[in-house]
């Protein structure tokens, strides 16, 4: 029995906390399970780096951010190491590149290309405890890289993959997946499962307690993944593949994404080509473009509007002033998106309805609007992002 268990920084927050995530892990090695734990930074400290990093420039050296970045982790790694060998429990702590978590190029969004897990598996095979940072991995040149922000649940997914783990845990500061943000609706409830597809949506929208790429690995690798409180013994969520005997629920989810900032082009000329220009060269700086609606051309010309990460703005807004196209250009990063999520949907109309007659209702306005098979999406304006997150959530009843 191996399992793979992740601890976010909260859990991870204070000296107190890690003794108490050393207990925990003892308590599963204890069970007769190998245990390969991996941890995020303390909270607050990755935030912490990124300023320290961007203070001098917008755009800092991808090679030094990295380095800086990923040192929030190798703390706490080194620490529950420590603390579990004091314990009387023999641990060895490694960094990504100590665990062969070789990676691509794309410093700050780098993806894992493969895991060598012959390190993990020889200390494992000698009875210690493996801690792997989460968040980083190596270049095959040997540059440090991280994996993109909540990048740690990436790092433990791909190691109980590669690993062939029999079960992966998040430990975090929630009990579980809830219907909506415990912290934006009190009326929230936990989900005791959900479908790979259902959560790989509510992360994407925004709903931090998976990062989205986790999601999607642990799908095609068929993890068993599971994500709980790591202050309670509380059964959490488990994230599986959609079960075709339960009882569709028409919407499970609404997530709330604050991290978006909208762009729009007016004027831009009306032939092919152009779309292409401007979002190639957006793709060219690694911009992760998410909505985009283009209005139906007049007199020649037309209306581009996208919207983008908030923290990647920036880099947005250099990147247009090199374009031609884009000659008037507005930019917003006091909106936000929420995101209705359910397989339901796939089979019932009317979702859609109610979610713009409730906003309606409210008088929220919906600047854009995004749509598929499971996720209606709508932008507004920053300031009724939690309200309408919490009528939509009365709207469907997820209370019940
Ligand atoms: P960690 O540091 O453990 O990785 P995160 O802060 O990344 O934790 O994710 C946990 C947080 O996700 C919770 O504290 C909660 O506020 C937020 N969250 C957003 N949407 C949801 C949801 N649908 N269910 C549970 N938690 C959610
Ligand atoms: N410490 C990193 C972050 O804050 C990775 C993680 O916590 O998953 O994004
Ligand atoms: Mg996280």
């Amino acid at each position: 029995m191996l399992i793979v268990q992740k601890f976010g920084g909260t859990s991870v927050g204070t000296l107190e906390r890690i003794e108490a995530v050393a207990d925990r892990v003892i308590e599963t090695k204890k069970s007769g399970a190998d245990v390969v734990v991996v941890v995020s930074a303390m909270s607050g400290v990755t935030n912490q780096l990124v300023e320290y990093g961007e203070h001098f420039s917008k755009d800092p050296n991808g090679i030094a951010m990295d380095l800086l970045l990923s040192s929030g982790e190798q703390v706490t790694t080194a620490i529950l190491a420590i603390a579990l060998n004091a314990k009387g429990y023999p641990a060895v702590g490694l960094t990504g590149a100590m665990a062969g978590i070789y990676t691509d190029e794309v410093h700050t969004k780098a993806r894992i290309e493969n895991i060598n897990t012959a390190r993990i598996k020889s200390e494992l095979s000698s009875g210690k405890i493996v801690v792997v940072a989460g968040f980083q991995g190596i270049t095959k040149g040997g540059d440090i890289t991280t994996l993109g922000r909540g990048g740690s649940d990436l790092s433990a997914v791909a190691l109980a993959g590669a690993l062939n783990a029999d079960l992966c845990e998040i430990f975090t500061d929630v009990d579980g997946v809830y219907t909506t943000d415990p912290r934006i609706e009190k009326k929230a409830k936990k989900l005791a499962t959900i479908s790979y597809d259902e959560m790989l949506e509510l992360a994407s929208a925004g709903a931090k307690v998976l990062q989205n790429r986790s999601v999607e690995l642990a799908k095609k690798l068929n993890v068993k993944l599971v994500t709980r409180s790591s202050f309670n013994h509380n059964e959490g969520t488990l994230i599986t593949l959609e079960d075709n005997n339960m009882e569709k629920v028409l919407v499970s989810g609404i997530a709330l994404d604050k991290n978006q900032a909208r762009v729009t082009l007016r004027g831009v000329i009306d032939k092919p080509g152009i779309a292409a220009e401007i979002f190639t060269a957006l793709a060219k700086k690694n911009i992760n473009v998410d909505m985009i609606i283009q209005n139906v051309g007049q007199d020649g010309t037309t209306n581009l509007g996208f919207t983008v990460p908030q923290n990647e703005l920036e880099l947005a807004k250099d990147t247009m002033s090199s374009l031609s196209a884009a000659k008037h250009v507005e930019y917003d990063d006091a909106i936000v998106k929420v995101s209705i999520i359910g397989v339901g949907m796939k089979s019932h109309s009317g979702v859609a309805s109610l979610a713009f007659e409730t906003l309606a209702r409210e008088g929220i306005n919906i600047q854009m609007i995004s749509t598929s098979e499971i996720k209606l999406s709508v932008v507004v304006d920053q300031k009724y992002g939690e309200l309408a997150v919490r009528v939509l959530h009365d709207a469907y009843e997820l209370d019940k």
